[in-house]
């Protein structure tokens, strides 16, 4: 039989929309063919974005790790009267935010656990506190699930919500808590998460209200590669209607610290393959989200290289004070210099340039 990859690849080039079989299809090479693949999605990402790679200076402020959630790939979330457990208040985020101002940051990010005694308000106040004392600095805050359960404790609906953290100061919303929109998975990895459906309207709220999103995966876990690409499929779907992603943002499993891989659920992460092709596969078949971007705190600085040669053009950010990943058990997680990144860059032979989270140069 013939080998299908090499006219597809050409038909990509040509214009060709990527149908879900055809992504799967890729999307499970094993030979060789994985650097044609990837070729072919960093000759997209050069027509697309240029010969730059570009990054952001941000700065985390997780407000809790009190969470009422178990997911089970979570390793930051604990239990009310768990040792460890932090909840900021008022101050300390006055003062994570004057820190970020001194750090020179343009973003703020912001996600916390479900705290018990959290509602609406808590989300609006972290907003409104946090654009108060670092106003100029871009607030990219909380996501789906959150805003699900501060609607759900206050009695509100989520675009009310909505409307609030953005009148609070919210300047984009997070596109986590997507994991994979697969409910069959969902129910394994994260039973108590919104579904799929609810994640993809609260999405389509934020973009109708001019509130833009980043879109995320997480893979290598326990989910097959139809359902990344279903995944895809969704994303590229509410793309097409509202154009309210700035980025695409694949999360590698990080499992050493989670309760899936110590119960046998999940394998121990993605291989350095599948990250290649996650990554070259996003270019392909997101044809209509800008930006992809890898995360070295996900996979290492140097596979983050390599994807930055699969389609990627976005490195992320510097992460200040990276909490998340490390609870999961990854290492090196706190900060990447702008000159550790440019030396990346520089290897490639690309430019590394400085950009706001929604794409402006700095
Ligand atoms: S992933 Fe989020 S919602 Fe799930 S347990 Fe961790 S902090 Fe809680």
């Amino acid at each position: 039989m013939t080998d299908p990859v090499p006219q597809l690849l050409e038909d990509i080039l040509g214009g060709h929309r990527l149908t879900v079989e055809e992504g799967t299809m890729l999307m499970s090479v094993r030979d060789r063919r994985v650097w044609d693949i990837a070729s072919t999605a960093d000759q997209v990402r050069e027509k697309v974005t240029g010969n730059l790679v570009t990054y952001v200076r941000n700065q985390n402020v997780n407000v809790t790790n009190i969470c009422i959630n178990t997911c089970g790939f979570c390793g930051f979330s604990k239990k009310p009267g768990d040792p460890g457990t932090f909840l900021f208040g008022p101050e300390e985020i006055r003062e994570k935010a004057a820190l970020a101002r001194k750090r020179n940051v343009t973003e703020i990010c912001t996600v916390s656990g479900l705290h018990p005694d959290f509602d609406a308000s808590s989300y609006t106040e972290i907003i409104h506190t946090l654009h108060k004392e670092a106003p100029g600095i871009h607030i990219h805050a909380s996501n789906p699930m959150e805003i699900a359960y501060g609607a759900r404790k206050s009695g509100i609906t989520t675009g009310e919500l909505l409307v609030e953290m953005k009148e609070a100061g919210l300047g984009s919303l997070c596109g986590t808590a997507a994991e994979i929109l697969v409910d069959e998975i969902r129910k394994v990895i994260c039973p108590g998460k919104i579904s799929t459906r609810e994640w993809e309207k609260i999405i389509r709220e934020a973009h109708l209200l001019g509130i833009p999103t980043t879109a995320t995966i997480m893979y290598g876990h326990c989910e097959s590669v139809a359902d990344r690409v279903r995944h895809f499929e969704i994303l590229r779907n509410i793309q097409d209607d509202t154009h309210g992603f700035t980025e695409f943002v694949p999360l590698s499993f990080v499992h050493m610290n989670t309760r899936l891989f110590r119960e046998g659920i999940a394998r121990s992460g993605a291989t350095g393959r599948e990250d290649v092709l996650m990554v070259a596969l996003a270019r392909l078949f997101l044809d209509n989200i800008p930006h992809i971007q890898v995360s070295w705190v996900k996979t290492g600085v140097k596979m983050a290289q390599l994807g930055l040669l699969a389609g990627a053009d976005d490195i992320g950010g510097t992460m200040f004070e990276e909490s998340i990943s490390k609870g999961a058990g990854a290492s090196n997680t706190d900060y990447l210099d702008p000159a550790e990144m440019k030396v990346l860059a520089d290897d490639l032979g690309r430019e590394l340039r400085q950009r706001t989270t929604l794409y402006a140069f700095v």
